[in-house]
């Protein structure tokens, strides 16, 4: 089959993803093999391929927003059937026995493994996975649209149900990519009223479009105070600002993996009783609320379409900002 492989992480410019010809993989006992469609590439792969992210497994295929159909099954599966459709999201595997696993948060797994960094992705015409951890997509999405759901959405998710709302209220969200504006379409579909924080014109006039109920800068009014707000940027200075905008009780959540350093603040920054919390990765029962909550929206996002073979141009575009939206490789047609 063929596969954009990363041999050894290196600058993008370097082109590090080189074409192979690797044998197809076949489904041990319990996993299914997944004739890849389309995968979607974003700016975890990025770090992967150039190295931020220290190598797990060398060489690796990246990719981990996989959509495609079930190609072969192997021996002792139980939940699909070859001619399925189904994704592959980052969290490829958890220990399953250790204390965070066997308490509901896999999230938080001492050995976890992932798409495309501990396991071969989807950058490539197969991959294979444990049958317990690939998921069902809704119908009323194409694999092009739902590719990215499987990445900026997911993570959005874990972090807005990290607010802990779960009625209606009011939402901040801070920094406006790409899981922000998925994020945006959920809340306003369950009745939330959003206030989107973002520092270009272009991201606000979006929000302002996908039903954001006020946009401004972090400086400015919001007019209302905040139950919870989730900051995408990663920006510590941001964390600390967004604090002020909370009422009684609130939550900031960060769902970045990294943010700069955070300044001081005043404890009535925190008080009286105000949250601040970071998450970390998500477990397969969010990713199927995630999957069960999109189904009944229509979530709108903007793609960007590559070739297999043009993953090292498709990856530089994201990492110079030059394309806005989501990055979907397209394999099999
Ligand atoms: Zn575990
Ligand atoms: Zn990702």
């Amino acid at each position: 089959m063929k596969a954009m492989l990363l041999e050894k992480q290196d600058a993008l410019e370097n082109k590090p993803l080189v074409l192979r010809d690797l044998p197809t993989p076949e489904p041990a006992e319990g996993k299914i093999r997944i004739k890849v469609h389309v995968c979607g590439a974003c700016r975890t792969d990025l770090h992967i391929v150039e190295g931020e992210l220290p190598a797990h497994r060398m060489p690796v295929v990246p990719g981990h927003q996989i959509i495609g159909i079930v190609d072969k099954a192997g021996t002792n599966v139980s939940r699909w059937k070859p001619g399925e459709r189904a994704g592959v999201p980052w969290l490829y595997r958890t220990c399953g026995t250790c204390r965070f696993c066997t308490s509901g948060r896999e999230n938080l797994c001492d050995t976890p493994h992932f798409t495309g960094y501990d396991a071969d992705g989807g950058f490539a015409e197969y991959m294979v996975v444990d049958e317990e951890f690939a998921y069902r997509i809704p119908d009323n999405y194409t694999d092009l649209k739902a590719a990215p759901l499987l990445c900026a959405g997911v993570i959005g998710y874990q972090a807005f149900r990290a607010t802990g709302l779960e009625d209606r209220g009011k939402l901040g969200l801070f920094g406006f990519g790409s899981s922000a504006h998925i994020i945006i379409q959920i809340a306003v579909h369950l009745g939330f009223e959003v206030f989107v924080v973002s520092r270009t014109q272009k991201e606000l006039d979006l929000a302002g479009k996908l039903g954001a109920a006020w946009t401004g800068h972090i400086d400015d009014d919001m007019g209302a105070k905040l139950d919870a707000g989730i900051v995408f940027a990663p920006s510590g200075e941001l964390l600390v600002k967004a604090l002020t905008k909370l009422d009684k009780g609130g939550r900031i959540v960060s769902a970045g993996i990294y943010t700069t350093p955070l300044p001081g603040f005043d404890y009535s920054y925190i008080y009286p009783e105000k949250y601040l919390t970071s998450i970390a990765h998500t477990t397969r029962e969010n990713v199927q609320a995630f999957l069960d909550v999109v189904s009944r929206c229509s979530i709108q996002t903007e793609i960007n379409q590559y070739a297999l073979e043009e993953a090292n141009q498709a990856l530089l575009n994201i990492k110079h900002s030059r394309v806005s939206g989501s990055t979907v490789l397209v394999i099999h047609q």
